[in-house]
């Protein structure tokens, strides 16, 4: 009896690791491609500053980049969108359309844009307005992307890891040695000013952290052929693209990992680099702490930059080790928060404010906040974000539809059951800054409102705890 009890016991405990080890090991496959998403009509609007900026002419292609991952069980689908900001009615556009022609889940779907500056406008920022002919032909190439690289499908190995830069992430936002509304576009006080210039003697240090890590997601052929190269690191961009439209240094980091890993790209499945944006909100590529500016040629910057983060991606990607099997889940889930809404004194200021500006485009920073404060009047008063977690192996990913500040996804690392954590941010959708609680009081630019920044300022937290009970999920679920 004892014996039989004790076989069964071992029978039980033999099953339950097979069963374990079964879980974690479907079958990789694989799919990759780069759409082209270059505009064919110009000049063609670019946002990502106060006042549009109309381009002449692409100095590099812009792309949709597509990855998608099976283990047998769950598929998975990534893009990243050399695009500035994507509002989510788009990006739920392209998904149907993309499920239509692929039958993968919408909600196993992960569409982000890189926050290039040197991009068509698809989304209202300032004084831009959307192209509404660019708008259907990216939905299109986004989705055809999606369809190409599920197509593309093929078995693969996969291998992920983490890298240093230090040297191309600053934070952008210092603190002002006195409190001052000089630069508030509402007369306000800010204790933190972006951007304060080289030696500016009204500011002390930055207030916020930098994230060096450059985390990556590698795919290769069974036999070792590099296929794809999903990387994040924490940087908003660089620009100096001459006023083209550009990739940035996205596009850049694409085509030079890709050089690195010496991906040979005479078949008929070219390597894909992709370079996502981490939790960059308030961190970009300017050392304010140097006394004299460095100058640059146009695109001289931008390359530098690319070669600097993709030789940190590959050191590490020297000591990645792959496997042929996985398993992939994923998460998805809706979070509601509030909008920060102008009260009724604050329109009929903007009202009394616009009429004396003289005509559209304005000139002066209040005149275009108090047009911004009209436009979010119209705002409902909860807007719904898509938040999502994805785990690929011990690998998390989590993504956001924000320009979301470095602490916060420093926390979401630390704090993360999956080691590494990444998150992909401006995913989904964009609602604005993501600055903590903390960062609203210190004010500044990236709290400023506008449709740039406008959800409540208890959002970070909710959106964070959020995150985490989804990795925690996906981290269960083997
Ligand atoms: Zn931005």
């Amino acid at each position: 009896m004892l014996s039989r009890l004790l076989i069964v016991l071992l029978l039980t405990g033999i099953s339950v690791v097979s069963t374990t080890s079964h879980a974690d090991g479907g079958e990789l496959r694989a799919g990759a491609f780069a759409m082209d998403v270059t505009p064919l009509k110009f000049p063609i609007s670019m946002n990502g500053n106060m006042q549009d900026a109309p381009a002449k002419r692409a100095a590099d292609p812009l792309h949709a980049r597509c990855l998608v991952l099976d283990d047998g069980k769950t598929r998975v689908a990534f893009v990243v969108v050399d695009n500035c900001v994507i509002r989510r009615e788009l990006m739920d556009d392209a998904k149907q359309r993309a499920n239509k022609l692929t039958g993968i889940p919408t909600d196993r779907m992960l569409i982000s844009s890189t926050h290039a500056h040197s991009c068509p406008t698809v989304t209202g920022a300032f004084q831009s307005e959307p192209i509404v002919e660019y708008v259907e032909f990216l939905t299109e190439r986004i989705a055809a992307g999606i369809k190409q690289a599920n197509d593309n499908l093929a078995p693969a190995r996969i291998a992920w890891g983490v890298g240093r830069d230090e040297t191309q992430v600053f934070n952008r936002r210092w603190l002002l040695k006195e409190p001052s509304s000089e630069s508030n576009p509402f007369g306000l006080i800010d204790q933190a000013r972006m951007n304060p210039g080289y030696n500016n003697p009204k500011v002390t240090k930055s207030v916020g952290p930098v994230d060096p890590e450059v985390s990556f997601l590698s795919v290769q052929s069974p036999d070792g052929q590099p296929r794809a190269f999903l990387a994040n690191y924490s940087l908003h961009y660089v620009g100096g693209t001459g006023g083209d439209l550009s990739a940035d240094y996205f596009g850049a980091f694409a085509e030079r990992i890709g050089q690195l890993l010496k991906a040979d790209n005479s078949g008929k499945t070219p390597f894909v680099g992709l370079m996502s944006n981490g939790t960059s909100g308030d961190v970009n590529n300017v050392n304010f702490g140097l006394t004299m500016p460095p100058k640059y040629e146009p695109f001289e910057k931008l390359k530098l930059v690319a070669n600097s983060v993709a030789m940190a991606a590959v050191a590490a990607h020297e000591k990645a080790e792959y496997r042929s099997t996985t398993s992939i889940a994923m998460r998805e889930t809706e979070i509601e928060l509030k909008v920060r809404k102008p009260s009724a004194d604050d329109i009929a200021a903007a009202k009394a404010r616009i009429e004396k500006a003289g005509s559209f485009p304005y000139k002066t920073m209040p005149d275009i906040y108090a047009r911004e404060t009209l436009l979010l009047a119209e705002y409902p008063d909860t807007v719904k974000l898509k938040l999502q977690a994805i785990r690929i192996g011990e690998l998390g990913i989590v993504a956001i539809p924000a320009e979301v500040f470095t602490e916060i996804g420093l926390e979401i690392k630390r704090r993360s059951p999956l080691k590494p954590t990444f998150t992909i941010a401006l995913a989904n959708g964009w609602n604005g800054y993501l600055p903590t609680p903390q960062q609203h009081e210190l004010a500044g630019y990236e709290t400023w409102r506008a449709r740039s920044s406008y959800l409540e300022a208890g959002a970070s937290p909710k959106i964070v705890e959020t995150v985490l009970k989804l990795l925690n999920e996906v981290a269960s679920e083997r």
